[in-house]
């Protein structure tokens, strides 16, 4: 980094999409800062570890692969089960996030811990570190800073429309290899999940703030019927939660402040699947970052057209579900199996209506 807290880019948050943005923007040739507010990179995990095979070269080279998983099973409101294919693997997010932030850090990037994003004026950002006001001055910045972004809070944008959710993780009895999902009026504006993670699984449970607000006793019933069933134990080793946007994409390019991952709402809205689009989007903005400090002033632009181009016609059809649910859920409407068919990715009838 320049002396005197000069940068070309400061990320803010290090999740998957930061530091993927700070990595190829250090390898590019920028200097780079990224910072984060916790102390340790990845922890405490806030997420389920599923990444769609498309990623696998990100898990491969990160050796975070726990296990793979070959099919989903959703099951209806009436218990009636459908297997599809769904290849996919499940990652040790913890070690994932360090690995990529190791990454960033190997191409050149400096990292800083225990680091909160205060404000930004576009030109200088004020961060504090303990008790410590310190002034960075960069030339760009990216908002990787998650569902509840500051930076996106500093440009003056609303808070997204968020899914609240709540997670243990569970024993799991016997080796598992499909994502199991829980379709019921129970998680309105949401689903129940159980995903195998070799010897254990991440149990868990999501729903529209608005619509739900109670998330404990839904986790435990399911909890409760799933070791009945044999298939997990009732201890609880771990438990998580945390914020999920389903508003869909949201303005990523301001200027030269640029948002990405969860921050820009790339998550999608229907099964909050968010690691692989905070990974693509992360690079592009670093990418796009460097090109724009080499004079292209088109760079951010062409980057969000990208992105929309990519990812703009799923979260478009994902938002548009959601508001066609949004008057049913709580009537006797979402305890039938073909109406909810129409609300979940796994069923053809979620996409024969039009995005
Ligand atoms: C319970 C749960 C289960 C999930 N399961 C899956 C799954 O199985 N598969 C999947 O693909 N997606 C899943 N997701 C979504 C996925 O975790 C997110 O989409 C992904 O983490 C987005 O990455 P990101 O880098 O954009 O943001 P984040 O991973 O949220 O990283 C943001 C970072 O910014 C930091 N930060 C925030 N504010 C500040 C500030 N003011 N100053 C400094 N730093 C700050 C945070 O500490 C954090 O490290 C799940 C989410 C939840 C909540």
């Amino acid at each position: 980094m320049a002396t005197g807290h000069q940068v070309d880019l400061l990320v803010i948050g290090c999740g998957p999409a930061g530091a993927s943005a700070a990595r190829t923007a250090a390898e590019a040739g920028l200097s780079v800062l990224l910072i984060d507010r916790r102390s340790k990179i990845g922890d405490p995990v806030q997420c389920a570890e599923f990444v769609p095979l498309p990623m696998a070269r990100h898990v491969k080279r990160t050796g975070t692969l726990v296990q793979t998983i070959a099919t989903m099973t959703s099951f209806l409101p009436s218990g009636a089960q459908d297997i599809s294919d769904f290849p996919g693997l499940i990652i040790d997010r913890g070690a994932f996030d360090r690995a990529l932030a190791a990454e960033a850090g190997a191409a050149g990037a400096t990292i800083w811990t225990d680091c909160r994003f205060l404000g930004w004026n576009g030109k200088v950002a004020t961060l504090q570190q303990g008790e410590r006001t310190v002034p960075v001055s960069a030339r760009c910045l990216i908002g990787a800073d998650g569902p509840h972004s500051s930076v996106a809070a500093a440009l003056g944008l609303k808070p997204q429309p968020i899914v609240q959710t709540r997670q243990y993780t569970v024993p799991l009895r016997r080796p598992h290899t499909a994502t199991d999902i829980y379709l019921s009026d129970r998680f309105p504006g949401g689903y129940g999940w159980l995903f195998p993670k070799a010897t254990v699984a991440n149990l868990g449970v999501g729903a529209d703030r608005g619509l739900g607000p109670d998330l404990k006793t839904p986790l435990d019933q399911l909890h409760r019927d799933l070791a009945a069933s044999g298939l997990v134990g009732t201890d609880i080793l771990h438990r998580t939660g945390g914020a999920i946007p389903v508003g869909g994409a949201r303005g990523m390019v301001h200027g030269n402040t640029v948002l990405v991952g969860d921050a820009a709402g790339l998550t999608h809205p229907i099964t909050g699947a968010g690691i692989s689009a905070a990974v693509i989007s992360g690079e592009a903005a670093g990418h796009a970052a460097a090109r724009w400090c080499a004079g292209e002033p088109k760079a951010f632009v062409e980057m969000e057209d990208d992105m929309q181009e990519l990812f703009g016609p799923t979260l478009q059809r994902g938002v548009q579900c959601r508001s066609r649910f949004q008057p049913l859920w709580h009537s006797t409407a979402t305890q039938d199996d073909t109406v909810m068919r129409h609300g979940w990715i796994a069923f053809e009838q979620y996409f024969a209506q039009a995005a």
